[in-house]
């Protein structure tokens, strides 16, 4: 860091602050979380884009907002309704964060949304770049957004080379961005360096021929920009066999709520087997797992592989009949019904093939 900030003079960082500034407000996209100064809705629009592309987020956040204008309103909602809206996002932690959060709000700051940073940051769910996010964007405060955008941005600004999954690293390239900061328009300037981190300094083929702060770009001049950021190589991914039942009488079908301590915590699903192996398991399992002997296969589906953080999850599913749910050790939804319940998103996919439901 004492190499950058030797090397870079205050003045150069203030270029650079004003030039992205002049960029966003040419380049910019229309989004509608910017034509708010509302934390709620900010804060929705930055829990829903943490994992998921704008287009693919544009949609839910407007159900949300619509569906729950108020932080009361999602205080109080059921948590499957929640669970429900937020299907096909994932990390479903988030969502119930979110209503977590919305409950601090209405018991620890009398329903109104805090307007400071240190207190933004008690939000359950909340962390350092979210905290920055709303309270530059909705109140202006002077805290440095670091996202995927920006630490990719600064890193090739700045030709760091170091990997940036370091704590070290990271905690450098927040310097930097505080050191960056125009102070003068916080949220705006967040804005600025977010955006032209999407759009312009991209992950591959960043426009660097028609850049606006190319003159300033460490890592062009040096020729490292397809290096950077470095990236330490993730440790390998646990691979888990799931064997999914779909066990019906031809009216309903077996449904579960799975447990809070693995992935897809509080989803619903069908009887499931786990299994070490990736061999299929037999009608015997599956009937001593229903609790109904007279139980039959009928076919059995390979799910295309889902991949988690953490996580591959190879899947079967497996249509079964049975002559009636008298002995099911689970509960029996109409078919009609399924749908109803907030799914896994790999459930969710697959069922979208299917004409049964
Ligand atoms: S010159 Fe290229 S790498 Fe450097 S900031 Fe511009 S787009 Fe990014």
């Amino acid at each position: 860091m004492e190499l950058f900030s030797q090397s870079i003079l205050m003045s150069e960082t203030h270029i650079i602050s004003r030039i992205l500034a002049r960029w966003y407000e040419t380049n910019k996209r229309d989004l509608p979380w910017r034509h708010t100064k509302n934390p709620y809705f900010i804060w929705l629009s930055e829990i829903i884009l943490q994992q998921t592309r704008v287009e693919q987020g544009m949609p839910y956040y407007q159900k949300f907002v619509a569906t729950y204008p108020t932080v009361r309103s999602l205080a109080t909602a059921p948590e499957d309704d929640v669970l429900k809206l937020w299907q096909g996002l994932g990390y479903y932690s988030r969502a119930r964060n979110l209503q977590f959060a919305a409950k601090q709000i209405m018991s620890e700051h009398g329903g109104q949304f805090p307007t400071n940073y240190a207190q933004i940051i008690g939000l359950k769910g909340i962390g350092i770049y979210t905290a920055s996010a709303i309270s530059s964007f909705a109140f202006g405060s002077k805290n440095a957004v670091v996202d995927g955008n920006v630490i990719r941005t600064l890193t090739r600004l700045f030709n760091i080379s170091d990997p940036v999954n370091k704590r070290s690293v990271q905690i450098q390239i927040q310097a930097l961005a505080d050191t960056l900061l125009d102070t003068s328009d916080p949220g705006r300037h967040n804005q600025a360096m977010m955006e032209f981190g999407a759009l312009h300094c991209a992950p591959r083929q960043p426009d660097c021929q028609n850049c606006p702060v190319q003159a300033h770009c460490a890592s062009f001049a040096a020729g490292t920009v397809d290096q950077i950021p470095l990236k330490e190589k993730a440790k390998a991914k646990r691979d888990r066999h799931f064997h999914f039942a779909i066990v019906s009488d031809g009216a309903s079908v077996c449904l579960e709520k799975r447990d809070s301590t693995d992935i897809w915590a509080g989803l619903h699903q069908f009887p499931l087997i786990e299994t070490a192996h990736s061999d299929e398991v037999s009608n015997h399992e599956i009937a001593a797992l229903i609790g109904i002997k007279d139980i039959q296969i009928l076919k059995v589906h390979a799910h295309k592989k889902h991949v988690l953080s953490h996580q591959n999850i190879h899947s079967r599913f497996y249509h079964c009949s049975v002559p009636d749910m008298d002995n099911s050790k689970f509960s029996a939804i109409k078919l009609s019904e399924v749908h109803r319940f907030a799914l896994p998103r790999l459930i969710d996919r697959y069922l979208e093939n299917q004409d049964i439901f």
